[in-house]
């Protein structure tokens, strides 16, 4: 779904999700597990605050375990309870209804002193686009359901989605808009397909992955391209476009004359990498968070 963010919809984005709030007990926040922080709405504490909340650390057959692993700890240790998952297969989902239970085990002890009968957890989903909102609803739906944007009205014609007897999820997401002002967190984005390349030039988000893998995952580079003389990193843009070019001679990246072409090459790493061809890559670490 693609979204122009503005302040107009930012500010009735936020008031939809409060709607919402008020119809459930647990928020499921979905992040990227390959850029846990950049996906991050930089409200969504604010925003979400009156509700117990469980991160979730989505797609993480695409992201770097040893890093997932790390921001796991990076979020418990701010308080909020984490779970990795990878909504596309379901790893991980099947939990879901016992994790949200553990968020809200003090009120649901206190139903059960005063005799009553548990009812099913209500969740809602929010976060930024592309970060596997509909997939995970999808999932947990057990059939493709239309995920559509918000209608007016906010809270009308919404329906529960009921997993298993313990958990019930609101069908439509909280739909967040992602950090503008930080021209990295832009880049990571865009390098796994969170933001629209007509917004930043592949060309450059090319050379910034570049320079992230290099750094990180250098051999992987090296053995996919077959690139010889691999730096352990890229001091400046241009080493990066040397890079690129490589990637662009070894794969037959090349226009009339001889040359290569940069936004092919750009564009066939950048899906190489969106896809998982790469292998497991996260492109941004708790230490630099
Ligand atoms: P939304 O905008 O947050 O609703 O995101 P979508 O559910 O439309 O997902 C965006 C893209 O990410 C789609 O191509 C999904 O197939 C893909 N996707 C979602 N979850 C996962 C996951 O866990 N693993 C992988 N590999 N892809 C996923």
């Amino acid at each position: 779904m693609t979204i122009q963010w503005f302040p107009g919809h930012m500010t009735r984005a936020k008031r939809q999700i409060e709607e919402k709030l008020k119809l459930i007990d647990v928020v499921f926040e979905l992040l990227d597990a390959r850029i846990p922080q950049s996906s991050r709405n930089p409200m969504v504490d604010e925003i979400t605050a009156s509700k117990p909340r469980l991160v979730l650390l989505n797609k993480a057959d695409l992201a770097d375990p040893a890093l997932t692993a790390e921001w796991s700890s990076y979020f418990r240790a701010k308080g909020l309870a984490t779970h990795v998952i990878d909504a596309n297969a379901g790893t991980g989902v099947k939990e879901l209804a016992s994790k949200a239970k553990e968020l809200l085990q003090e009120k649901i002890q206190r139903q059960v002193d005063k005799g009553m009968k548990p009812r099913p957890v209500r969740a809602l989903i929010v976060g930024i686009p592309n970060v596997g909102k509909s997939t995970l609803i999808n999932r947990l739906a057990g059939r493709n359901i239309a995920i559509t944007g918000d209608r007016p009205g906010v809270t009308k014609g919404q329906q529960w989605i009921r997993f298993g007897g313990e958990l019930e999820l609101l069908d439509t997401p909280g739909i967040l808009w992602p950090k503008f002002d930080d021209p990295i967190a832009g880049f990571r984005l865009a390098a796994t397909g969170a933001i629209k390349e007509e917004v930043l030039h592949i060309d450059e988000v090319a050379c910034f992955v570049l320079k992230v893998l290099v750094e990180n995952y250098g051999s992987v580079l090296k053995d996919r391209y077959g690139l010889e003389g691999l730096p352990a990193e890229l001091p400046d843009m241009q080493a990066a476009i040397d890079v690129l070019e490589s990637i662009g001679k070894r794969r037959g990246c090349i226009v009339s004359g001889g040359h290569v072409d940069f936004e092919k090459a750009a564009t066939l790493l950048l899906r190489d990498l969106r896809s998982g061809k790469l292998g497991r890559m996260t492109l941004e670490s708790p230490d630099n968070a």
